[in-house]
């Protein structure tokens, strides 16, 4: 181990180390600081996070939908389309179909949004699949951050794949 004059060596176990947001840096054997810190940067890299857009999007909703999409984020990829939606906004959905509720009557209507579109990015609009991917790992993220009232729109409706909404 003549080596390790100059660098620090860790032995250290898969789940060992975890960064903040539960980062998992699987490394099984005896490795230098230097690596794992190459390694730290590598996986950094491979999470998914918020473009502008979506962030712009998530500072209009309730701070519980935040925390939501906050953790499945971690864990998936997708896009955050709309919170609050304004009046023009609303009635013009209604007009193009894209909503059947007049102003004030949808949730995106309130400020902050009870109602949040996600979709997968990148956005495929014909692949359910994925859609129904995404809609699992909400589900989590959601027992994992306490929110009990957000529904699907796909399963109070069975159209409206890209909306979730709370209660109240
Ligand atoms: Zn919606």
């Amino acid at each position: 181990m003549a080596s390790c004059i100059k660098e620090v060596h860790i032995r250290c176990r898969m789940e060992s180390y975890t960064l903040g947001q539960g980062i998992l840096i699987p490394v099984k054997n005896l490795f230098t600081l230097k690596t794992y810190q190459k390694l730290l940067k590598r996986k950094l890299k491979q999470m998914p996070s918020f473009g502008n857009r979506s962030l712009e999007a998530l500072e209009t909703v309730d701070i519980r939908i935040s925390k939501v999409l906050h953790e499945a984020i971690k864990h998936y990829d997708f896009s955050v389309l709309e919170g609050h939606r304004d009046e023009e906004t609303q009635n013009k959905y209604v007009e193009t179909g894209a909503s059947k509720l007049k102003f004030p009557y949808s949730k995106h209507n309130k400020y902050p949004s009870l109602a949040v579109d996600i979709v997968p990015y990148p956005v495929d609009w014909e692949n359910l699949h994925r859609f129904k991917e995404l809609s699992k790992v909400i589900k989590d993220a959601c027992e994992v951050v306490g929110v009990d009232t957000l529904s699907w729109g796909y399963d109070l409706w069975k159209w409206d794949m890209p909306h979730w909404e709370l209660e109240r």
